[in-house]
């Protein structure tokens, strides 16, 4: 007689948090089981098509014999460049093409190979709190152990440095930041990525910034590049992705920027674990990095239309908030006396309509929900009446 089989997780998998959307999406297939027409600003995926010339460009890519082989791990040479020049007129930073930009397939990919390439057990990473769950989840499948940097909103949410203690800075390798903000739509200023350079240098800490919502700004508003600060470049990378920018989160295409060193020991990992992005992908991407940026200027004014309509539901509701500068996200106080986990249950039961649980994002995300502008205006219209109803009694 032979034992049953076992299907055992391992350890790292056995210890993940519940992910995030999950009991959000059992309770909304619960509600829309009872006949609800529901309404979802929780996941922050764009609803608007790619631009039909990067489409085009991907088509025409596809038909390419060459294309179908296996593609380089760091990127075809001119993605690569294409990403280089597309920094270097947002930006005004250089960067060298062969040696200082990696091609991701798509940031996340990046962002959670980041610990393996520097974390040893037992090491420290510095993360946001709230933040987006990976930084903190690459580093504990590392071996390594996250620690959280609150961010209040009383320094705008930027988190505090001088609040790290002593002993854990020494013992960090690196540190995640992510600005435009995902979720608190807070944009960092020169002075704040100052302050980073300066800090990891001291302390010998790699910087990772996730810069997936640089181009997603409003009212004038243009976010920076960290590596715009002198001496950014010898202590960190950047994470840009074509998703939010292009609405291209289907594709799977970013590129990582900065330190040639630190640039190359992601691609270590990347060589011995995946095989590189689609060369057609590349191709499109190239179109879109290369094109006439009109599409995202008109992509921009979409989401401040929507931005600006919701800000007058929340506050006609009587929320107080004010409209962020960036990224498609609003990051709203919950009304008194009621924790993020009952905000979103009383939205989802009584308006039909999905909001994130700001504890959702880490412990000091607690207080706050986030609601996501990626549904066309007129549910968004929709969801506003309904949220204004309900707490309007
Ligand atoms: C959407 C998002 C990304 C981008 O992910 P891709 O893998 O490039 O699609 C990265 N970081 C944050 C915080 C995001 O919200």
């Amino acid at each position: 007689m032979s034992k049953p089989f076992s299907v055992e997780y391992a350890e790292r998998i056995k210890q993940l948090p519940p992910y995030l959307f999950a009991a959000i999406d059992a309770k909304k297939a619960e509600v829309q089981a009872q006949g609800v027409d529901v309404i979802d600003l929780g996941v922050g995926d764009p609803d608007m098509p790619t631009p039909a010339h990067i489409v085009e460009s991907l088509k025409i890519a596809a038909e390419k014999a060459e294309n179908h082989q296996y593609p380089s791990y760091v990127g075809m040479l001119t993605y690569r460049k294409a990403a280089t020049d597309w920094f270097a007129r947002r930006f005004g930073v250089e960067f060298d093409p062969a040696t200082e930009v990696v091609s991701m397939i798509g940031s996340k990919e990046g962002i959670a190979h980041m610990p393996l390439a520097f974390v040893d057990p037992g090491d420290y990473v510095l993360v946001p709190d709230p933040g987006y769950p990976v930084y903190a989840i690459a580093t504990t499948f590392a071996g390594g152990i996250p620690y959280k940097m609150p961010l209040k909103a009383e320094n705008g949410f930027l988190p505090d440095l001088e609040a790290i203690p002593t002993e854990i800075a020494a013992k960090a390798k690196l540190m995640f930041i992510n600005y435009p903000n995902n979720p608190t739509g807070a944009v960092a200023d020169y002075d704040f990525f100052a302050k980073v350079v300066e800090f990891a240098a001291l302390h010998n800490i790699i910087v990772c910034h996730d810069s997936a919502y640089t181009e997603l700004a409003y009212d004038g508003c243009k976010p920076m590049s960290f590596l715009e600060v002198p001496g950014a470049k010898e202590v960190g990378i950047e994470f840009h992705s074509l998703s939010k920018t292009y609405n291209m989160t289907g594709w799977r295409i970013g590129f990582a920027v900065g330190n040639a060193k630190i640039v190359q020991g992601l691609g270590k990992v990347k060589t011995n674990i995946d095989s590189g992005a689609f060369q057609a992908i590349q191709e499109a991407a190239i179109t879109a990095l290369r094109s006439d940026q009109q599409c995202v200027l008109e992509m921009c004014e979409i989401y401040r239309k929507r931005r600006d309509m919701m800000v007058e539901f929340l506050k006609k509701a009587g929320f107080k908030l004010t409209a962020p500068l960036a990224t498609f996200y609003l990051w709203i106080d919950n009304p008194e006396g009621m924790t993020s986990a009952e905000i979103s249950t009383m939205f989802l039961e009584k308006a039909g309509v999905v909001v994130t649980p700001g504890s959702g994002f880490g412990e000091a995300g607690e207080g706050y929900f986030r609601i996501s502008l990626t549904v066309p205006e007129t549910r968004l219209n929709e969801a506003g009446e309904r949220i204004v109803k309900v707490l309007k009694v």
